[in-house]
């Protein structure tokens, strides 16, 4: 085999992504070069996830995760390998289909670190298992791995590591204790009233009046029942009632999104719009009860202090501590946490700069970052691919010794 050229891996990788849960081409790639690195390598996990396994003697288990599949965004990069792949959406559409959130960079920088791990096997002592996730963009990759067997299967991790590249300047890396990324709740709700003639609301229930008192109401569950101190969004995205002016209809349909940092503030949001929900109908006279349905749910993606003080420090010898920092709570999430939550381990999650440290320094001078800055799920996110994937493989490596034990000489 030639040797492994990164830079060339990831134009590849960039100029061919792979919508969620279709990711079979990057896949293919990554078990080849895993297992011509030397890796026990598995495909089909979770559809089309991989799970590559170095066993080095006895000592902890690690798992390094990295995501793998695009999303249907239309390019606007003008890079030499940029994309013009298309795909079909789970709908059925043709779209077109973009890297824009890096998960080609994130699954190069794991190639360079399995690599590292492999060339210093005589260091260190333990198990790396390397997983190559698809469908993060749907929330639902790592739920199917880990459906698919993944803790009975391979060895049990005692740390789950992860990162995801950022638009914050290369050499940099973010990482906090606690929460890290937000939960994401949606649920459906169905608020039932007894239809009739639009003239005779009097013999009617009436859920469009319902479904507006809930919709203002739901604005006070923030506000009202969370400390304002907590990272806390109750979004009502979609209504649904009716079909003509002088009909009431008999029922009428929300849907809402909640984020939140922690499972307090989640159970008091979840609360708060249950009682909501239900006092409105309630007060409307409703003779049966409303539906609040679960559409799906990420658990907030929350750092193991202890661990993450480990990997902090460990960073901060290698990176400089001036480079190792904390930029709060994102509110967007992942579905990361699964692996850690259902091991019953500790997790670690960062990110990494993608952005070159001079154009981004210009744009802070300028105080224009948000607009001269492209971010994740931007058609114009392009990390620099230098020194973004050393500083990404490098972090892994260093992530993963620290956890993994050290040869003692004696
Ligand atoms: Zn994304
Ligand atoms: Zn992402």
């Amino acid at each position: 085999m030639t040797a492994l050229d990164l830079h060339a891996f990831y134009k590849d990788l960039h100029a061919n992504p792979e919508l969620s849960f279709c990711e079979v081409r990057t896949a293919g790639i990554a078990a080849e070069t895993l297992r011509s690195l030397g890796y026990t390598v598995t495909e089909g996990v979770g559809r089309t996830g991989v799970v590559a396994v170095l066993a080095n003697g006895p000592g902890p288990v690690v798992w390094l995760r990295a995501d793998m599949d695009a999303l249907p965004v239309l390019e606007e990069t003008g890079l030499p390998y940029a994309s013009e792949a298309r795909g079909i959406d789970p709908a059925g559409t043709d779209v077109p289909v973009m890297h824009a959130c890096g998960h080609d960079m994130h699954v190069t920088a794991m190639m360079g670190a399995a690599r590292e791990l492999f060339a210093t096997k005589d260091e260190w002592s333990g198990t790396v298992v390397i997983l190559i996730q698809p469908a993060e963009e749907l929330g639902q990759g790592s739920r199917a791995m880990l459906d698919d067997g993944l803790l009975s299967r391979f060895p049990k991790p005692s740390v789950v590591l992860g990162q995801h590249i950022t638009p914050i300047p290369a050499g940099m890396i973010a990482v906090r204790p606690g929460p890290q990324m937000a939960a994401a709740d949606g649920v459906s709700v169905t608020l039932y009233g007894r239809g009739g003639h639009g003239s005779r609301p009097q013999a009617t229930i009436d859920p469009v009046v319902m479904a507006a008192s809930a919709i203002t109401q739901l604005q006070t569950v923030v506000s009202r029942s969370v400390d304002p101190r907590e990272l806390a969004v109750v979004t009502v995205g979609a209504v649904h009632a009716g079909l003509k002016s002088n009909i009431i209809p008999s029922e009428a349909q929300l849907e809402i999104s909640m984020r939140y940092a922690t499972e307090e503030t989640g159970e008091a949001i979840r609360e708060g719009v249950s009682r909501v929900i239900r006092g409105v109908a309630a007060a409307a006279g409703a003779e049966r009860e409303p539906r609040i349905e679960a559409q799906f749910g990420l658990p907030a993606t929350v750092n193991d202090p202890e661990a993450t003080a480990r990997i902090q420090a460990a960073f901060g010898r290698t990176f400089g501590d001036d480079n190792i920092i904390d930029i709060g709570v994102l509110t967007g999430s992942e579905d990361v946490s699964w692996f850690a939550r259902d091991a019953g381990v500790p997790l670690v999650f960062w990110f990494w700069g993608g952005i070159d440290p001079a154009t981004y320094a210009e744009a802070a001078a300028a105080g224009k970052v948000d607009e001269l800055i492209p971010t994740p799920h931007s058609a114009l996110f392009a990390p620099v691919i230098e020194p973004s994937l050393s500083v990404g493989i490098k972090a892994l490596v260093t992530g993963a010794r620290e956890f993994l034990g050290a040869i003692e000489c004696d």
